[in-house]
């Protein structure tokens, strides 16, 4: 028998009506509402660390409570389950009421760390904030939020993390391109985990309905849950929250640029307070280097979540979070300057970044941007893969007189079209290459230092597209291997698998069109 913390449901106002119909529920920050009973469900996979991480044995996870639990089909009957209402700007657009549509929230659960996780599942049935959908998921768009949440974890990506992987035993209609050939997929479960579901979406609504009062609940209410260490609310406190909101989501971004993550739909609603990711859907991997690559079909006109605009949009967003809560600050000075400060202070860490990537000892000014701007552009001189490259450049001897074949053959296996390279392409290729060997030669570090460094920052295995679309082939067949598989593999992104060599190479050819593999819908 699981103890779950209510605080959430004690402490802030709940929606009066209990009845499951959909509806804008104003002057609440939640309702309560029950996940179906399902008639066959069963357990795909569970991911182990965090199963263990909150106090559960092999023995727990394999018992029938815990699948009616995990899939929602039957709850413990002290439990008060409850979904979210929240707003958001879509795509640049204020949306209005969104909410929990399809997450449902069972209550928080002590981890091993005495840290509150709340437990949430997606796809476990109508809520209140349904709107016209069914509240469901499929399994294609559940094994992929799985994977990859806890792929992200493992990265050292702040992210919401996902416990296990149900089926719901029912069949669910989608449209998966909007082109009017509906067809039934399996339905599945996804139990999410994560200190607060609460996003900057959350705050949004109530401030756009003039629910101040509702609106400084909200805010204190997190602060102390989740943001101790500010102490007790007030104006000040508030900034210094909001600076805190700023840091962690840009290192959120940080990282996302730094492993090649592509979120495609940073609606307000799709921001965690925690800046943590949060909500896998048409989400996609880098494979050759172009910023202007977004996986996400619903974006393939305007482009505003493609890779290189995730900073900007962060910060669009974070103004939006500040507009939001303005009503319970009552000045705007500091929340200004921290908006004003993240262009600059992303530059810097950005640098950062780019030079752990690079494995330089010291960020060295002017010259260093130099080098890191003409990488950029070389990387998109013709289809580079992102991953592959920075693996390939921690090879690289200081020492050793390379000459430009071999200086090109280091890094050739991120080359998807090699032969397309012009002689100029060559060039710059030779120059960069050489440009950086001198950099690297006059810092102390060894060879074995710098690579092991640069290994720790540039995974050797992520989430390629193609990979997911595997695992997704195959589960839809009732074989769940490749799910076990890549759960194992990616727990250890950083390490040399050779039994797993083929996962770190190039897509191949056959995905570049495939969907699912190289573009997908919101529609999942
Ligand atoms: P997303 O773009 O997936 O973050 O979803 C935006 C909004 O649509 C949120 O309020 C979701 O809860 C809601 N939503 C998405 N899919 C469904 C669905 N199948 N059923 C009900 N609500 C959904
Ligand atoms: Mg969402």
């Amino acid at each position: 028998m699981l103890k779950f913390d209510y605080q959430f449901l004690d402490q802030l106002p709940a929606d009066p009506v209990e009845e499951n119909f959909t509806r804008q529920v104003s002057e609440a920050c939640y309702s309560l509402v029950s996940p179906r009973p399902l008639i066959n469900p069963s357990l795909i996979s569970v991911s182990k660390p965090l199963a263990k991480s909150l106090g559960l044995c092999e023995q727990d996870w394999q018992s029938d409570w815990f699948l009616n639990i995990a899939s929602g089909s039957a709850l413990q009957s002290d439990m008060r389950p409850y979904a979210l209402c929240y707003g958001g700007h879509q795509f640049g657009h204020w949306a209005g009421q969104l909410g929990d549509g399809r997450a449902i929230n069972l209550g928080d659960l002590p981890d091993i760390n005495q840290q509150f996780q709340t437990l949430q599942l997606k796809g476990a049935g109508p809520t209140p904030y349904s709107r016209s959908a069914d509240g469901l998921a499929v399994l294609r768009s559940s094994v992929r939020e799985y994977l990859c949440s806890e792929a992200m974890h493992h990265l050292g990506v702040a992210t919401t993390r996902a416990l296990s992987l149900c089926l719901t035993g029912e069949q669910v209609m989608r449209d998966m391109f909007y082109d009017g050939n509906a067809a039934l997929e399996k339905g599945a479960v996804v139990c999410r985990v994560a200190p607060s579901f609460i996003r900057f979406g959350n705050f949004q609504i109530h401030a756009s309905r003039q629910e101040t009062t509702l609106l400084k609940q909200l805010a204190d209410y997190v602060i102390k849950r989740n943001f101790p260490d500010l102490g007790e609310p007030s104006a000040e406190v508030y900034e210094q929250w909001f600076e805190t909101i700023c840091d962690s989501t840009m290192a959120m971004i940080i990282d996302w640029m730094r492993v090649g993550f592509v979120h495609g739909v940073m609606n307000t609603d799709n921001m965690s307070i925690l800046g943590q990711t949060i909500d896998y859907g048409p989400y996609g991997w880098l494979e050759g280097y172009d910023p202007n690559w977004t996986p996400n079909t619903t974006d393939a006109q305007g482009k505003r979540y493609s890779f290189g605009n995730q900073p900007q949009i962060a910060q669009w967003n974070l103004y939006q979070l500040a507009n939001a809560l303005l009503p319970i600050i009552g000045r705007v000075e500091r929340l200004e300057a921290a908006l004003e400060n993240f262009a600059d202070a992303y530059q810097q860490q950005a640098q950062k970044m780019y030079a752990n990537k690079l494995g330089l000892q010291h960020h060295s000014g002017e010259k260093d941007e130099q080098l890191i701007d003409q990488l950029f552009l070389m990387l998109q001189l013709s289809e580079t893969d992102m991953t592959i490259f920075f693996r390939c450049l921690a090879k690289m001897e200081t020492e050793k007189n390379y000459t430009d074949q071999q200086l090109f053959e280091l890094v050739e296996p991120a080359y998807y079209a090699p032969q397309q390279l012009t002689d100029d392409h060559m060039n710059s290729i030779y120059k960069w290459l050489s440009d950086y060997q001198r950099r690297i030669s006059g810092q102390s570090w060894s060879d074995a230092k710098r690579s092991a460094k640069m290994n720790q920052t540039n995974p050797k295995y992520v989430l390629r597209n193609y990979l997911a679309q595997q695992a997704i082939d195959s589960a839809d067949k009732g074989d769940y291997s490749e799910i076990e598989r890549l759960m194992s593999l990616l727990e250890r992104p950083y390490d040399e698998q050779p039994e797993y060599e083929d996962y770190a190479k190039k897509r191949p050819e056959w995905a570049r069109t495939k969907a699912g593999c190289s573009m997908l819908s919101c529609s999942s």
